[in-house]
């Protein structure tokens, strides 16, 4: 008789065909790793799906007096090492599997930089560049009324992601607080300062890219002076990472936002051009450099890529005309599975998302910590932290690709898995 194999019967199962659908992308990197690890098949199944997964509608009175229901989301896909952790997201093109898919890189990425948490992410379904603060704000306390007994320092702990701030967390915070009848900043990470955030929570994630390329160059004899650059997004991680390597002394040769970018060989002022982006809303008419699409900018020669704006900007399509020598992800999810294999097959050396843009959850865990004892930190304390856990994750990551010879991608879903895996063992969640 053949013995059953339900990781076998899963893989097929899932196996999908859309090269830019998120989940889908995550799963064939799991599926990889796990058959590497030979990850036990009992806990194959349990990993590869989310805990739970929280639909919600929600009334919200717009300016106009009408009432219009939106769509959430909030999945949680693994609780093994702690609480959920993960943004929450306003875009109309959010979706249930994308966030699946951000839920599950969260629990891999807080792995792999050994903080204890699991992974969970959030999302509505709206325009938020067509809605006014009131309303915002009233879909925000909505949400996170809906949610109550799903959130919690102790159960998820949610932060900002695109077209969410400190300000919409200092809104959940306050409307979580009103529920529990006392103030519980620790509900949320990514909050202002003066409300119990973190300092160098707003540069974390850039600070993290910039870390683990610091430790990336050394591999190929190079000091930041002689390494060139090219950053696409100029936001929170794009514009931020930037500006921190630019003072660090990289050559940063283009940069761009959605609307498009530029290039100047000689290297960009980045302070002036972001000072630029920030006053004209476009880097269109900055003169010191040549205007560059952002599918061009992608393909540059240079030392280091860094993608940090969106998913999918490696391709099939385009990953064979990647000139960079490292891709450095700061975005979630910019490489596509098949990219992959073709940029391995040409040599670039990638730090993989879950690795490079974990800055920003680390110092999350950072003011999470803080929150709890109600006792907070210099900044240089909280970036001498960080720099420690970036670099020591760096470090293990590659000492583990070089044991196992495989590419750095698989080596950090490999530590991730084998990390959650364990603790799942010996919890027994699944016996
Ligand atoms: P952001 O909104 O601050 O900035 C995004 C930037 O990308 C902007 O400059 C925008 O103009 C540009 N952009 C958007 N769509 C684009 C496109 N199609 N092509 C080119 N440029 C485009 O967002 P952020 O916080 O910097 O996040 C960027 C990425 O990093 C996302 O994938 C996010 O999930 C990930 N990330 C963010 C954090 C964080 O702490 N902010 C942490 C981990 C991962």
């Amino acid at each position: 008789m053949t013995k059953a194999n339900p990781m076998a019967d899963e893989m097929r199962r899932f196996k999908g065909t859309d090269e830019k659908n998120p989940f889908e992308a995550m799963s064939e990197r799991f599926d990889r790793a796990a058959q590497l690890l030979g990850l036990d098949p009992d806990l194959y199944a349990v990993l590869r799906v989310p805990s739970r997964e929280i639909k919600v509608y929600i009334p919200v009175k717009m300016d106009s007096g009408h009432i219009q229901v939106f769509e959430g989301y909030r999945v949680q896909h693994n609780f093994a090492r702690g609480p959920a952790k993960g943004g929450i997201r306003y875009a109309p093109d959010v979706s249930l599997d994308e966030v699946k898919a951000l839920s599950a890189w969260m629990t891999w990425k807080c792995a792999v930089v050994n903080v204890p948490f699991g992974g969970g992410k959030g999302g509505i379904i709206c325009d938020p560049r067509q809605m006014s603060m009131g309303e915002l704000e009233r879909m925000t306390r909505r949400y996170t009324a809906e949610l109550i007994d799903f959130i919690g320092p102790d159960k998820d702990v949610p932060a900002p992601d695109m077209n969410t701030n400190e300000q919409t967390m200092a809104w959940i915070m306050d409307t979580y607080s009103m529920h529990a009848r006392h103030t519980v900043t620790a509900v949320v990470t990514g909050k202002p300062v003066a409300l119990g955030g973190s300092l160098g929570r707003r540069e974390a994630t850039g600070r993290g890219v910039m870390f683990c390329v610091n430790e990336a160059i050394k591999r190929f004899n190079l000091t930041p002076e002689q390494t060139t650059v090219v950053v696409q997004g100029s936001g929170n991680v794009g514009g931020i990472g930037a500006e921190l390597m630019y003072e660090k002394g990289y050559k940063i040769i283009a940069i761009s936002d959605v609307s498009g970018g530029i290039y100047n060989k000689n290297g960009i002022n980045i302070p002036e051009a972001l000072a630029y982006l920030n006053d004209n809303k476009t880097f269109e008419g900055y003169e010191n450099a040549d205007v560059v699409g952002n599918s061009e900018l992608l393909e540059i020669e240079c030392d280091v890529l860094a993608p940090c704006a969106t998913e999918n900007q490696i391709t099939s399509e385009n990953a064979g005309r990647i000139k960079c020598k490292i891709l450095a992800e700061g975005a979630n999810g910019p490489t596509t599975p098949k990219a992959d294999k073709i940029l391995f097959d040409n040599g670039v050396f990638v730090i993989p998302d879950i690795l490079a843009n974990a800055g920003g959850v680390t110092v999350s865990y950072f003011e999470w910590v803080q929150d709890r004892m109600g006792y907070f930190w210099r900044e240089d304390e909280v970036n001498q932290r960080l720099e420690e856990k970036m670099v020591a994750s760096f470090n293990e990551l590659w000492k583990l690709a070089d044991a196992h010879n495989v590419d750095t991608r698989t080596a950090a879903y490999m530590l991730a898995i084998d990390r959650v895996a364990y603790d799942t063992r010996m919890r027994g969640i699944y016996a």
